[in-house]
């Protein structure tokens, strides 16, 4: 038998279909599994239904349909956050995804870029090469622009131009009444001032305009060796980002790599430590910086000029969907006893990745007339990425990530950066001093609370 809430889903339901045919895929219809399947397979995400708008036009038939049928909303471009958004019930949210809204169009002469709401950094890169251009992208091309940007954006350029969010110049999103605005510095400042942090749950953005980077090519690479040589590697790396310039932003990590035909096989099976990052100085003045770690004599050593777009190949993350399980830390800073914790936690082979990332520079800067979030509070970031490939796996894998950052809680400042959320946690440290200006603006922008985003305010 049927109960009242099954009958009041059902409404929904045929509600939706009537507005929006068969482009809105229900639970139980034929492609609900394969389109409700997120980058990060390891989360099983449910939603009431899914829908891939094809144009801005869309997701305003989207958004007032469903809020029509008292249900809410989820824009989700690729799925990489999915175990943030995981933390929502879904049950009555219908997940925009979009894929289908991807594109790019360069003006070189403004070094800026309009940039469709689900485009990948990839599009970005393809499309300003040619000018001799860049972005203030992260280290996955398969990442999209919006989700990224909108909450925070830590790239290899963030030690000398600050987050990735700084660089939005406008956005145009289709909000909870199904009106579809620009916010920008002129218009809607309030929403622009929310967007920038708030992300998804502020509305749908369709389309960004982006400040663009003018570099053809960068100094960039990385540094291999044998995780044997963890605790000389690592006391070196902090003693080089403690005097290093803010031209250069780099990461150091222990990875223990499973016995895979896709790895070279000198990296098959093997767990070996790895700095790698970009020098913004010339040739002569990047090879002067890297000295000091160059005389560790690494096993490998790819530091050289390459083409900026190529940015996105050196911090070697997986090209295709990865079941992952991550947890971080802010840390104002690191003593010889964090660095001594991290060569003790990241020998953990339950541990996939064991990531600690310089920042600070202008990534720590507030800037003037930016939004709810435009620096990161602390030095370091440390992440750790367990991979969960079967259900069974997930709890071990949160439970390996989760140990490995707990490892610094004495040095962890009450901050965490946005991008690296992956759910379980107290979000309001994201947030920070923001939280009550982004609760007054959402009360007004979307006071039925109809957009669920990975980072809810
Ligand atoms: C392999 C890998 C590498 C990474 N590298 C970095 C890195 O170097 N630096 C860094 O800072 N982060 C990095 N991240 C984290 C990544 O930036 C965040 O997970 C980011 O939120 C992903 O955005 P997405 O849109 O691709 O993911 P999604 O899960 O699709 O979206 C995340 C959230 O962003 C919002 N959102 C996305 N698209 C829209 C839209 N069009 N309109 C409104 N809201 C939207 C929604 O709230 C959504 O819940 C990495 C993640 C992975 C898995």
């Amino acid at each position: 038998m049927l109960s009242s809430t099954d009958i009041a889903l059902d409404e929904r339901a045929e509600k939706l279909r009537e507005a929006l045919g068969t482009r809105v895929v229900l639970a139980g219809d034929p492609d609900y599994d394969a389109v409700r399947v997120p980058w990060n397979v390891a989360v099983e995400q449910r939603p009431f239904a899914v829908v891939t708008p094809e144009s801005a036009e869309d997701v305003v038939a989207v958004v007032r349909a469903v809020t029509a049928a008292g249900l809410r909303l989820a824009p989700q471009s690729t799925g990489h956050a999915a175990p943030a958004l995981a933390d929502t019930d879904l049950s009555d949210v219908v997940l925009v995804r979009l894929a289908a809204l991807r594109g790019v169009t360069v003006t070189p002469e403004t070094r800026t870029a309009i940039v469709l709401g689900g485009s990948h950094w990839n599009d970005v890169l393809a499309a300003a090469a040619p000018y001799g251009l860049t972005a203030l992208h992260g280290s996955a091309g398969d990442v999209s622009v919006a989700g990224y940007s909108l909450n925070g954006g830590v790239s290899f350029y963030a030690r000398a131009h600050g987050l990735g969010v700084n660089a939005v110049r406008a956005v145009q999103m289709v909000t909870a009444d199904g009106s579809l605005v620009r916010a920008s510095a002129e218009e809607n400042e309030d929403l622009f001032w929310a967007v920038r942090g708030g992300s998804g749950a502020f509305g749908i953005v369709v389309s960004l305009e982006i400040e663009l980077l003018p570099y053809a090519d960068v100094f960039a690479g990385m540094l291999l060796w044998d995780a044997s040589h963890t605790p000389v590697v690592s006391r070196a790396w902090k003693d080089w980002t403690s005097s290093v310039p803010e031209s250069v932003t780099s990461t150091l990590r222990v990875l223990h790599l499973p016995p895979l035909p896709e790895l070279p096989p000198f990296l098959s099976g093997r767990s070996v430590v790895v700095i790698d990052g970009a020098v913004l100085e010339s040739d002569a003045r990047a090879a002067e910086l890297l000295l000091p770690l160059r005389e560790l004599a690494p096993e490998v050593d790819t530091f050289a000029r390459i083409p900026a777009a190529a940015l996105v190949q050196v911090h070697m993350d997986p090209p295709q969907p990865t079941p992952a399980m991550t947890r971080h830390r802010m840390l104002g800073s690191l003593p010889d006893e964090a660095v001594a914790a991290f060569v003790a936690v990241s020998e953990d082979p339950a541990l996939f990745i064991a990531e600690l990332r310089h920042v600070g520079g202008a990534a720590s800067r507030p800037v003037p007339g930016g939004g709810a979030v435009s620096a990161l509070a602390g030095d370091y970031v440390v992440h750790a990425i367990a991979v969960a490939p079967v259900p069974e796996a997930v709890p071990p894998a949160l439970a390996a990530a989760t140990a490995f950052v707990e490892a610094f809680e004495p040095w962890a400042h009450d901050a965490l950066a946005l991008t690296f959320l992956d759910g379980g946690m107290d979000r309001a440290f994201g947030f920070g001093a923001s939280l009550d200006r982004l609760r007054a603006v959402k009360a007004q922008w979307d006071p039925r609370n109809v957009f669920a985003a990975s980072n809810p305010v």
